[in-house]
Protein backbone atom coordinates (compact mmCIF):
# COMPACT_ATOMS: atom_id res chain seq x y z
CA UNK A 1 0.00 0.00 0.00
CA UNK A 2 1.71 3.32 -0.34
CA UNK A 3 1.72 5.62 1.90
CA UNK A 4 1.40 9.26 1.12
CA UNK A 5 2.76 11.62 3.96
CA UNK A 6 0.08 13.77 5.28
CA UNK A 7 1.80 17.04 6.28
CA UNK A 8 0.34 19.16 9.20
CA UNK A 9 1.47 22.40 8.74
CA UNK A 10 0.41 25.73 10.25
CA UNK A 11 -1.12 28.53 8.37
CA UNK A 12 0.31 31.11 10.29
CA UNK A 13 -0.34 33.94 7.48
CA UNK A 14 -2.47 36.16 10.14
CA UNK A 15 -0.09 35.42 13.23
CA UNK A 16 2.88 37.46 11.34
CA UNK A 17 3.68 40.41 14.56
CA UNK A 18 2.66 44.15 13.08
CA UNK A 19 4.78 46.68 13.31
CA UNK A 20 3.88 50.45 13.68
CA UNK A 21 6.73 50.70 10.12
CA UNK A 22 4.27 48.44 8.58
CA UNK A 23 1.13 50.10 9.09
CA UNK A 24 2.50 53.26 7.86
CA UNK A 25 3.93 51.76 4.63
CA UNK A 26 0.12 50.23 4.00
CA UNK A 27 -1.30 53.89 5.29
CA UNK A 28 0.82 55.23 2.32
CA UNK A 29 1.06 52.85 -0.15
CA UNK A 30 -2.74 51.31 -0.47
CA UNK A 31 -4.92 53.51 2.28
CA UNK A 32 -4.10 57.88 1.81
CA UNK A 33 -5.79 58.62 -1.21
CA UNK A 34 -3.72 61.89 -2.69
CA UNK A 35 -2.74 62.98 0.69
CA UNK A 36 -6.59 63.53 2.06
CA UNK A 37 -6.31 61.55 5.20
CA UNK A 38 -2.91 63.22 6.27
CA UNK A 39 -4.97 64.57 9.08
CA UNK A 40 -6.53 61.51 9.99
CA UNK A 41 -3.43 59.17 10.76
CA UNK A 42 -0.63 60.25 12.53
CA UNK A 43 2.66 58.32 13.66
CA UNK A 44 5.27 58.21 16.08
CA UNK A 45 8.06 55.26 16.49
CA UNK A 46 5.73 53.05 18.82
CA UNK A 47 2.36 54.23 18.02
CA UNK A 48 -0.29 55.47 16.00
CA UNK A 49 -2.84 57.92 16.32
CA UNK A 50 -6.31 58.06 14.67
CA UNK A 51 -8.18 61.48 14.63
CA UNK A 52 -11.60 61.80 13.99
CA UNK A 53 -12.79 64.88 11.24
CA UNK A 54 -13.06 67.52 14.14
CA UNK A 55 -9.17 67.04 14.59
CA UNK A 56 -9.60 65.32 18.33
CA UNK A 57 -7.56 62.27 18.75
CA UNK A 58 -9.98 59.04 19.23
CA UNK A 59 -7.55 56.08 19.19
CA UNK A 60 -4.03 55.79 19.93
CA UNK A 61 -2.60 51.99 18.90
CA UNK A 62 0.80 50.70 20.33
CA UNK A 63 3.28 48.41 18.88
CA UNK A 64 2.91 45.32 21.35
CA UNK A 65 -0.12 45.86 21.08
CA UNK A 66 -0.16 45.02 16.81
CA UNK A 67 -0.58 41.26 16.89
CA UNK A 68 -3.06 40.96 19.15
CA UNK A 69 -5.22 43.71 17.44
CA UNK A 70 -4.99 42.65 13.74
CA UNK A 71 -6.02 39.28 14.75
CA UNK A 72 -8.67 40.57 16.23
CA UNK A 73 -9.99 42.81 13.89
CA UNK A 74 -9.88 39.95 11.20
CA UNK A 75 -11.79 37.71 13.42
CA UNK A 76 -14.17 39.93 14.64
CA UNK A 77 -17.40 42.20 13.08
CA UNK A 78 -17.29 46.09 13.07
CA UNK A 79 -20.08 46.10 16.02
CA UNK A 80 -17.47 43.85 17.94
CA UNK A 81 -14.81 45.90 17.17
CA UNK A 82 -16.34 49.06 17.85
CA UNK A 83 -16.99 48.07 21.24
CA UNK A 84 -13.48 47.31 22.16
CA UNK A 85 -11.92 50.70 20.99
CA UNK A 86 -15.07 52.81 22.76
CA UNK A 87 -12.93 51.27 26.03
CA UNK A 88 -9.59 51.49 24.90
CA UNK A 89 -9.72 54.99 23.48
CA UNK A 90 -6.25 56.00 24.10
CA UNK A 91 -4.83 53.77 26.24
CA UNK A 92 -3.10 50.50 26.31
CA UNK A 93 -4.51 47.30 26.56
CA UNK A 94 -3.35 45.48 29.68
CA UNK A 95 -1.57 41.87 29.33
CA UNK A 96 -4.64 40.24 30.34
CA UNK A 97 -6.93 41.96 27.71
CA UNK A 98 -4.06 41.09 25.32
CA UNK A 99 -4.13 37.57 26.35
CA UNK A 100 -8.16 37.41 26.04
CA UNK A 101 -8.12 39.27 22.57
CA UNK A 102 -5.65 36.24 21.63
CA UNK A 103 -7.50 33.30 23.04
CA UNK A 104 -10.87 34.95 21.40
CA UNK A 105 -9.37 34.74 18.16
CA UNK A 106 -7.69 31.30 17.59
CA UNK A 107 -10.23 30.60 14.87
CA UNK A 108 -9.30 28.75 11.78
CA UNK A 109 -5.35 28.54 12.43
CA UNK A 110 -3.73 25.77 12.21
CA UNK A 111 -5.30 24.01 9.25
CA UNK A 112 -4.07 20.58 8.03
CA UNK A 113 -3.12 20.38 4.35
CA UNK A 114 -1.07 17.50 2.41
CA UNK A 115 0.43 16.75 -0.85
CA UNK A 116 -2.32 15.66 -2.89
CA UNK A 117 -4.71 18.14 -1.90
CA UNK A 118 -3.04 21.75 -1.43
CA UNK A 119 -5.93 23.70 -0.76
CA UNK A 120 -7.59 21.34 1.88
CA UNK A 121 -9.58 22.84 4.50
CA UNK A 122 -8.86 26.06 2.73
CA UNK A 123 -11.97 28.47 3.29
CA UNK A 124 -12.79 30.36 -0.30
CA UNK A 125 -15.74 32.42 -0.88
CA UNK A 126 -16.51 33.30 -4.87
CA UNK A 127 -18.84 36.37 -5.65
CA UNK A 128 -20.09 35.96 -9.21
CA UNK A 129 -21.30 40.04 -9.89
CA UNK A 130 -24.72 41.02 -10.80
CA UNK A 131 -27.56 39.08 -11.25
CA UNK A 132 -29.45 39.79 -14.38
CA UNK A 133 -29.90 37.34 -16.98
CA UNK A 134 -32.67 38.38 -19.20
CA UNK A 135 -33.35 42.06 -20.97
CA UNK A 136 -35.99 43.02 -18.39
CA UNK A 137 -34.16 43.03 -15.09
CA UNK A 138 -30.76 43.43 -17.40
CA UNK A 139 -33.14 47.21 -18.02
CA UNK A 140 -32.78 48.05 -14.23
CA UNK A 141 -28.57 46.50 -13.77
CA UNK A 142 -27.51 47.45 -17.09
CA UNK A 143 -25.11 44.82 -17.47
CA UNK A 144 -25.53 43.67 -19.98
CA UNK A 145 -24.20 43.61 -24.06
CA UNK A 146 -26.89 44.29 -26.94
CA UNK A 147 -25.06 44.85 -30.49
CA UNK A 148 -27.91 44.41 -33.53
CA UNK A 149 -26.21 42.94 -36.57
CA UNK A 150 -25.68 45.90 -38.66
CA UNK A 151 -22.36 45.55 -40.92
CA UNK A 152 -22.86 49.08 -41.68
CA UNK A 153 -21.84 50.21 -38.38
CA UNK A 154 -19.34 47.44 -38.14
CA UNK A 155 -21.83 44.55 -36.06
CA UNK A 156 -21.45 41.93 -38.53
CA UNK A 157 -23.09 39.50 -35.77
CA UNK A 158 -25.79 40.27 -33.29
CA UNK A 159 -24.26 40.09 -29.71
CA UNK A 160 -26.09 39.37 -26.52
CA UNK A 161 -24.39 39.19 -23.37
CA UNK A 162 -24.98 39.10 -19.83
CA UNK A 163 -22.27 40.12 -17.43
CA UNK A 164 -23.81 37.73 -14.17
CA UNK A 165 -24.28 35.06 -16.69
CA UNK A 166 -20.60 34.59 -17.57
CA UNK A 167 -19.77 35.57 -14.16
CA UNK A 168 -21.77 32.60 -12.34
CA UNK A 169 -20.46 30.71 -15.07
CA UNK A 170 -16.82 30.84 -14.07
CA UNK A 171 -17.52 31.14 -10.58
CA UNK A 172 -19.26 27.31 -10.92
CA UNK A 173 -16.17 25.98 -13.20
CA UNK A 174 -13.91 27.31 -10.68
CA UNK A 175 -15.80 26.03 -7.71
CA UNK A 176 -15.32 22.70 -9.03
CA UNK A 177 -11.44 23.39 -9.51
CA UNK A 178 -10.82 24.29 -6.13
CA UNK A 179 -13.11 21.83 -4.79
CA UNK A 180 -11.11 18.91 -6.62
CA UNK A 181 -7.88 20.65 -4.80
CA UNK A 182 -9.47 20.11 -0.69
CA UNK A 183 -11.10 23.43 -0.84
CA UNK A 184 -14.28 24.17 0.79
CA UNK A 185 -16.06 26.74 -1.48
CA UNK A 186 -19.45 29.14 -0.92
CA UNK A 187 -20.98 31.28 -3.12
CA UNK A 188 -22.80 33.93 -2.78
CA UNK A 189 -25.66 33.29 -5.02
CA UNK A 190 -26.58 30.21 -6.55
CA UNK A 191 -28.62 30.50 -9.30
CA UNK A 192 -27.68 32.27 -12.80
CA UNK A 193 -30.21 34.84 -12.46
CA UNK A 194 -30.29 34.98 -8.53
CA UNK A 195 -29.45 38.16 -6.54
CA UNK A 196 -27.36 37.08 -3.26
CA UNK A 197 -31.28 37.21 -1.73
CA UNK A 198 -31.87 33.62 -3.09
CA UNK A 199 -34.43 34.58 -6.12
CA UNK A 200 -34.38 36.80 -9.02
CA UNK A 201 -34.97 40.74 -8.59
CA UNK A 202 -38.29 40.35 -10.13
CA UNK A 203 -39.38 38.20 -7.48
CA UNK A 204 -37.92 40.18 -4.65
CA UNK A 205 -39.35 43.42 -5.70
CA UNK A 206 -42.86 41.61 -5.62
CA UNK A 207 -42.50 39.56 -2.35
CA UNK A 208 -39.96 41.72 -0.38
CA UNK A 209 -39.79 44.83 -1.73
CA UNK A 210 -42.21 46.74 0.91
CA UNK A 211 -41.61 44.16 3.91
CA UNK A 212 -37.35 45.85 3.69
CA UNK A 213 -38.93 49.30 3.53
CA UNK A 214 -41.36 49.09 5.83
CA UNK A 215 -38.91 47.21 8.42
CA UNK A 216 -36.18 49.60 7.08
CA UNK A 217 -38.11 52.86 8.60
CA UNK A 218 -39.63 50.84 11.52
CA UNK A 219 -35.83 50.57 12.98
CA UNK A 220 -34.85 53.90 12.03
CA UNK A 221 -32.24 53.58 9.25
CA UNK A 222 -34.08 54.85 6.73
CA UNK A 223 -35.51 58.63 6.15
CA UNK A 224 -39.68 59.03 5.70
CA UNK A 225 -38.97 60.60 2.98
CA UNK A 226 -36.63 58.18 1.05
CA UNK A 227 -38.90 55.25 2.21
CA UNK A 228 -42.43 57.23 0.33
CA UNK A 229 -39.78 57.54 -2.69
CA UNK A 230 -38.54 54.00 -2.80
CA UNK A 231 -41.95 52.80 -2.21
CA UNK A 232 -43.42 54.57 -5.65
CA UNK A 233 -40.33 54.36 -8.29
CA UNK A 234 -39.99 52.25 -11.03
CA UNK A 235 -37.28 49.33 -11.26
CA UNK A 236 -34.37 51.47 -12.59
CA UNK A 237 -34.31 54.09 -9.91
CA UNK A 238 -35.29 51.64 -7.05
CA UNK A 239 -32.02 49.54 -7.95
CA UNK A 240 -29.71 52.65 -8.07
CA UNK A 241 -30.83 54.36 -5.38
CA UNK A 242 -31.41 51.09 -2.97
CA UNK A 243 -31.22 47.66 -4.16
CA UNK A 244 -27.46 47.93 -5.64
CA UNK A 245 -26.01 48.62 -2.61
CA UNK A 246 -28.64 46.67 -0.52
CA UNK A 247 -27.44 43.28 -2.54
CA UNK A 248 -23.87 44.11 -2.20
CA UNK A 249 -24.48 44.21 1.49
CA UNK A 250 -25.40 41.13 1.93
CA UNK A 251 -23.00 39.50 -0.34
CA UNK A 252 -20.73 40.72 1.98
CA UNK A 253 -22.89 39.74 5.02
CA UNK A 254 -22.91 36.38 3.55
CA UNK A 255 -19.57 36.22 2.66
CA UNK A 256 -18.63 36.99 6.00
CA UNK A 257 -20.18 34.68 8.19
CA UNK A 258 -18.81 32.04 6.50
CA UNK A 259 -15.06 33.19 7.64
CA UNK A 260 -13.29 32.29 4.37
CA UNK A 261 -9.72 32.84 3.86
CA UNK A 262 -9.79 34.22 0.73
CA UNK A 263 -12.28 35.49 -1.12
CA UNK A 264 -12.37 36.28 -5.07
CA UNK A 265 -14.93 38.93 -6.73
CA UNK A 266 -15.50 37.65 -9.89
CA UNK A 267 -16.45 40.34 -12.66
CA UNK A 268 -16.35 41.27 -16.42
CA UNK A 269 -14.89 44.67 -17.87
CA UNK A 270 -16.21 47.10 -20.46
CA UNK A 271 -14.24 50.27 -22.30
CA UNK A 272 -15.68 52.67 -20.50
CA UNK A 273 -14.84 54.80 -23.46
CA UNK A 274 -16.92 52.71 -26.00
CA UNK A 275 -20.65 54.06 -23.69
CA UNK A 276 -23.33 53.38 -24.37
CA UNK A 277 -21.82 50.04 -25.73
CA UNK A 278 -23.53 49.71 -28.92
CA UNK A 279 -20.79 48.85 -31.29
CA UNK A 280 -17.12 46.91 -30.44
CA UNK A 281 -14.02 48.58 -29.14
CA UNK A 282 -10.45 47.29 -30.41
CA UNK A 283 -9.42 47.61 -26.24
CA UNK A 284 -8.99 44.89 -24.14
CA UNK A 285 -7.25 44.90 -20.74
CA UNK A 286 -6.85 42.73 -17.75
CA UNK A 287 -6.66 44.18 -14.10
CA UNK A 288 -8.10 43.59 -10.36
CA UNK A 289 -9.02 45.60 -7.28
CA UNK A 290 -8.37 45.66 -3.40
CA UNK A 291 -9.15 47.93 -1.07
CA UNK A 292 -8.47 50.97 0.05
CA UNK A 293 -8.05 54.93 -1.61
CA UNK A 294 -10.45 55.99 1.14
CA UNK A 295 -10.76 59.81 1.34
CA UNK A 296 -11.66 61.69 4.45
CA UNK A 297 -15.06 61.88 3.76
CA UNK A 298 -15.31 57.82 3.70
CA UNK A 299 -14.47 58.12 6.83
CA UNK A 300 -17.78 59.89 9.09
CA UNK A 301 -19.59 55.98 9.20
CA UNK A 302 -18.28 54.03 12.43
CA UNK A 303 -18.80 50.84 10.05
CA UNK A 304 -16.38 52.57 7.29
CA UNK A 305 -14.09 53.40 10.65
CA UNK A 306 -13.63 50.11 11.52
CA UNK A 307 -12.66 48.64 7.91
CA UNK A 308 -10.20 51.20 7.51
CA UNK A 309 -8.62 50.59 11.12
CA UNK A 310 -9.08 46.69 9.93
CA UNK A 311 -6.51 47.64 6.91
CA UNK A 312 -4.23 49.98 8.71
CA UNK A 313 -3.67 47.26 11.08
CA UNK A 314 -3.88 43.54 9.90
CA UNK A 315 -1.80 42.60 7.11
CA UNK A 316 -4.91 41.39 4.82
CA UNK A 317 -4.26 44.70 2.06
CA UNK A 318 -0.43 42.75 1.50
CA UNK A 319 -1.65 39.43 1.26
CA UNK A 320 -3.98 40.85 -1.17
CA UNK A 321 -2.23 42.50 -3.20
CA UNK A 322 -0.02 39.14 -3.25
CA UNK A 323 -3.31 37.28 -4.14
CA UNK A 324 -4.41 39.71 -6.85
CA UNK A 325 -0.73 39.95 -8.57
CA UNK A 326 -0.83 36.50 -9.10
CA UNK A 327 -4.61 36.35 -10.57
CA UNK A 328 -3.69 39.56 -13.01
CA UNK A 329 0.40 37.88 -14.18
CA UNK A 330 -2.29 34.89 -15.29
CA UNK A 331 -5.05 36.67 -16.95
CA UNK A 332 -2.19 37.94 -18.61
CA UNK A 333 -0.52 34.74 -19.64
CA UNK A 334 -3.56 32.69 -20.03
CA UNK A 335 -5.64 35.01 -21.74
CA UNK A 336 -2.96 37.19 -23.69
CA UNK A 337 -4.61 40.30 -22.35
CA UNK A 338 -2.55 43.55 -21.95
CA UNK A 339 -1.98 44.34 -18.32
CA UNK A 340 -3.51 47.60 -17.46
CA UNK A 341 -2.40 50.77 -16.34
CA UNK A 342 -3.40 53.87 -14.64
CA UNK A 343 -3.82 55.86 -17.98
CA UNK A 344 -5.78 52.73 -19.41
CA UNK A 345 -9.19 54.05 -18.14
CA UNK A 346 -10.04 56.91 -16.06
CA UNK A 347 -11.57 55.14 -13.08
CA UNK A 348 -7.92 54.14 -12.31
CA UNK A 349 -6.65 57.66 -12.97
CA UNK A 350 -9.05 59.24 -10.76
CA UNK A 351 -10.67 56.72 -8.09
CA UNK A 352 -7.58 54.23 -7.81
CA UNK A 353 -4.32 53.77 -5.94
CA UNK A 354 -1.57 51.99 -7.82
CA UNK A 355 0.06 48.62 -6.18
CA UNK A 356 3.43 47.83 -7.09
CA UNK A 357 1.95 44.85 -9.03
CA UNK A 358 1.41 45.87 -12.27
CA UNK A 359 -2.78 45.89 -13.08
CA UNK A 360 -3.20 45.81 -9.34
CA UNK A 361 -5.16 49.11 -8.20
CA UNK A 362 -6.45 50.46 -4.61
CA UNK A 363 -10.18 51.09 -4.67
CA UNK A 364 -12.83 51.48 -2.13
CA UNK A 365 -15.38 49.78 -3.60
CA UNK A 366 -17.97 48.44 -0.74
CA UNK A 367 -16.96 44.69 -1.13
CA UNK A 368 -13.20 45.58 -1.13
CA UNK A 369 -14.26 47.27 2.28
CA UNK A 370 -16.66 44.99 3.25
CA UNK A 371 -15.35 42.06 3.00
CA UNK A 372 -13.24 41.11 5.63
CA UNK A 373 -10.76 38.42 3.90
CA UNK A 374 -7.49 38.76 1.58
CA UNK A 375 -9.68 39.23 -1.20
CA UNK A 376 -9.34 39.97 -5.72
CA UNK A 377 -11.89 41.46 -7.03
CA UNK A 378 -10.60 40.49 -10.95
CA UNK A 379 -11.87 42.08 -14.20
CA UNK A 380 -10.28 39.91 -16.34
CA UNK A 381 -11.22 41.15 -19.60
CA UNK A 382 -13.37 43.75 -21.84
CA UNK A 383 -16.82 42.13 -23.19
CA UNK A 384 -17.27 44.67 -25.60
CA UNK A 385 -14.12 43.76 -27.82
CA UNK A 386 -14.37 42.71 -31.36
CA UNK A 387 -12.23 38.67 -30.62
CA UNK A 388 -13.89 38.72 -27.16
CA UNK A 389 -17.44 38.93 -27.31
CA UNK A 390 -17.88 37.04 -30.29
CA UNK A 391 -16.08 33.95 -28.26
CA UNK A 392 -18.32 34.82 -25.51
CA UNK A 393 -21.20 34.27 -26.95
CA UNK A 394 -20.43 30.62 -27.48
CA UNK A 395 -21.41 27.33 -25.41
CA UNK A 396 -19.51 24.87 -27.44
CA UNK A 397 -17.98 23.56 -23.97
CA UNK A 398 -18.80 21.29 -21.16
CA UNK A 399 -17.47 22.01 -17.93
CA UNK A 400 -18.29 21.17 -14.45
CA UNK A 401 -22.16 20.77 -15.66
CA UNK A 402 -21.53 24.58 -17.31
CA UNK A 403 -22.23 24.67 -21.16
CA UNK A 404 -19.86 27.60 -22.18
CA UNK A 405 -17.22 28.51 -23.70
CA UNK A 406 -13.05 28.47 -24.09
CA UNK A 407 -13.02 32.16 -22.93
CA UNK A 408 -14.87 31.82 -19.50
CA UNK A 409 -13.23 28.45 -18.70
CA UNK A 410 -9.22 30.35 -19.11
CA UNK A 411 -10.59 32.57 -16.81
CA UNK A 412 -11.58 30.34 -14.28
CA UNK A 413 -8.15 28.95 -15.00
CA UNK A 414 -6.52 31.97 -14.16
CA UNK A 415 -8.03 32.53 -11.17
CA UNK A 416 -7.31 29.04 -10.37
CA UNK A 417 -3.68 29.14 -11.13
CA UNK A 418 -3.25 33.02 -8.88
CA UNK A 419 -5.10 30.77 -5.85
CA UNK A 420 -2.58 27.97 -6.15
CA UNK A 421 0.76 29.98 -6.92
CA UNK A 422 -0.61 32.32 -3.66
CA UNK A 423 -1.84 29.14 -1.58
CA UNK A 424 1.84 27.89 -2.42
CA UNK A 425 3.68 31.03 -1.16
CA UNK A 426 1.86 31.07 2.23
CA UNK A 427 4.17 31.08 4.90
CA UNK A 428 3.87 27.24 6.37
ZN1 LIG B 1 -19.31 43.92 -13.17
Amino acid sequence: MRVFATVFIFLCFCLQAQTIKQCQQRFSTYLNFHGSLNGSVKFSENSLSYFNPQGKKEYTFYEEELPALSLFFEQSTPAQQEALLRTKGLKPLSKKQLDSLYNASQKKYPVASDQLMPLKGMKIALDPGHFSTNLADAQAEQKFLFFVKDSASGNPDTVKLFESLLTFHTATILKGMLEEQGAIVFMSRNEADHTSFGCNFKTWMRNHRKRTLDSLLKAGNMPPEKHRKLQKCNEYTFFWDFFRDYDLANRAKKINDFQPDITVIIHYNVDEKNAPWKQHTKKNFSMAFIGGAYTNDNLSKTESKMHFLRMLLSDQLNRSEVLSAYTVRNFNSVLSIAIAKSQDASYLKDNCLETNSPGVFCRNLVLCRKINSVLVYGESLYQDNENESRILMRSDKDLYGVKTNERVMNVARSYYNGLMEYAQGIKR
